[in-house]
């Protein structure tokens, strides 16, 4: 019999095997365990974390043709208990995933969740988007950059296109309102050297997805706070 999270998974064009729905299972209890002590997610139900949080992380890569995600550099801005990063990289073990927070407690239960469920290929980090992109060994090197729930569009874009590689893609999980957002960002991506290259609809919500053309100017992302306090 094949689970909720096989099943919609499938649908979503991902096929997921006996290892990566155990992945999931140890995935979930590690989260509930870790949440009686660490403030790491509000939803805790079985069923809504499967649908909530696993399979709406997956949404992010059903718009992924394989080559797009096989193999590539990809990083989760503000990943939180690491949605949408660590769901990928279940479902797609080949990826390199980075994780980046900026709270403490949430990459400690990252780095052990990992340990825990032996994947390879991921690093998480704990600092500020706006610090860790001026990193030479993390600016303009992924493929790909995700982040969902973070900030709006215009911040992300500053926050986001920077880690990114000419050529790569940011993608931005949102809600079902997203035209004025968009509008607001348009100065933003520009500036940071990125293009709108699609929304796409899924699920309950879209997909924002922009391209990067070109480096992002050196002076950004501007100091921690800076860019949710005065958005480009
Ligand atoms: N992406 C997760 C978590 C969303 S909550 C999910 O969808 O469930 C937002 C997370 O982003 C928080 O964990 C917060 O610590 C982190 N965050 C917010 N601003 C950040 C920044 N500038 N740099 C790094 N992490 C940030």
């Amino acid at each position: 019999m094949m689970t909720t999270i096989q099943r919609e998974a499938r649908l979503l064009g991902i096929n997921l095997d006996a290892r990566q729905l155990t992945a999931f299972e140890n995935y979930y209890r590690l989260l509930i365990e870790a949440n009686e002590r660490t403030n790491l997610t509000t939803i805790i139900d079985y069923r809504q974390v499967q649908t909530r949080h696993f399979l709406d992380s997956l949404i992010c890569a059903s718009v992924l043709t394989p080559p797009m995600i096989s193999n590539r550099k990809v990083i989760d801005v503000g990943t939180g208990a690491g949605f949408p990063g660590l769901p990928i990289k279940i479902a797609f073990p080949d990826l390199q995933l980075t994780l980046l927070d900026a709270t403490a407690k949430k990459t400690l239960f990252l780095g052990n969740l990992v340990k825990v469920l032996g994947l390879d290929g991921v690093r998480v980090l704990t600092g500020r988007a706006e610090e860790v992109a001026h990193s030479p060994v993390e600016r303009g090197k992924y493929d790909l950059v995700m982040a969902r729930a973070v900030a709006k569009l215009s911040i992300l874009a500053e926050l986001c296109l920077p880690f990114c590689a000419v050529g790569g893609l940011v993608l931005a999980q949102k809600g079902q309102a997203v035209e004025e957002e968009i509008t607001d960002a348009q100065h933003a991506i520009k500036v940071l050297g990125g293009r709108l290259r699609e929304i796409v609809k899924v699920g309950n919500g879209n997909l924002i997805i922009l391209e990067k053309l070109q480096e992002s100017p050196p002076q950004y992302p501007r100091r921690p706070g800076i860019p949710a306090k005065r958005p480009l």
